[in-house]
């Protein structure tokens, strides 16, 4: 069995916080073990904790949409979310649910070495920039100000290229976020050629 194997066994049987009495699959995530793109959400939805797969509900649609037509290879991404099992009513997620879960996400990113990391709104985009050591950025600021930025980072040993975008949830009602969602991910779409 390999090391990501093995991970994803642990984190499948995981009961380190409240969240495991309430959920119904753990949502490891899925994709190539070998990416050139790592996608990072927040948490698993209905859709997702129903059938135990990242973004296959209505946000997985938009992000669906955004592969589609930017003929990304589906078979060099990979898709995870900060939190591997859904909080009740997709609640934000709470502090100590983050600092329990992401170890996992921690050791995803180790073992799968993209290229690019494409963060999807506040919570992956904040955690991320937190935990890699930014080459040039003073202060890491929200979604808002960020999103289509490419913040080059050593993230615990992996030099990746991040990229945050709008999460494809918040532009399901806020609809005048749907053009940024579209045009930031042109430059990421541009480092995957460059990479190919
Ligand atoms: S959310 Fe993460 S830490 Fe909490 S039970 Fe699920 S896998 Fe474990």
């Amino acid at each position: 069995m390999t090391d990501f194997e093995n991970l994803k066994n642990v984190c499948s049987s995981c009961t380190k916080c409240e969240l495991s009495k309430t959920r119904t699959n753990v949502v490891f995530g899925r994709g190539s073990s070998n990416p050139d793109l790592l996608f990072i959400g927040e948490a698993p939805g209905k859709n997702e904790d129903e059938q135990g797969i990242p973004f296959c509900g209505r946000a997985g649609d938009n992000l669906n949409k955004l592969l589609e037509e930017n003929n990304v290879d589906i078979n060099k991404i990979f898709i995870a979310n900060i939190l591997k099992c859904r909080p009740p009513e997709n609640r934000d997620p709470k502090n100590e649910e983050m600092e329990l879960c992401t170890p996992y996400l921690i050791e995803q990113i180790k073992l799968l070495k993209p290229k690019i990391i494409c963060t999807l709104g506040n919570f992956s985009s904040k955690f991320v920039l937190a935990n890699g050591n930014i080459k040039e950025m003073k202060k890491i600021e929200g979604i808002t100000q960020i999103h289509g930025k490419l913040i080059e980072i050593n993230f615990q040993g992996v030099d990746v290229k991040v990229v945050p975008i709008y999460h494809p949830a918040a532009i399901i009602y806020r609809r005048h976020l749907k053009d940024d969602f579209f045009s930031d991910f042109k430059i990421i779409n541009n480092l995957l050629k460059e990479e190919n």
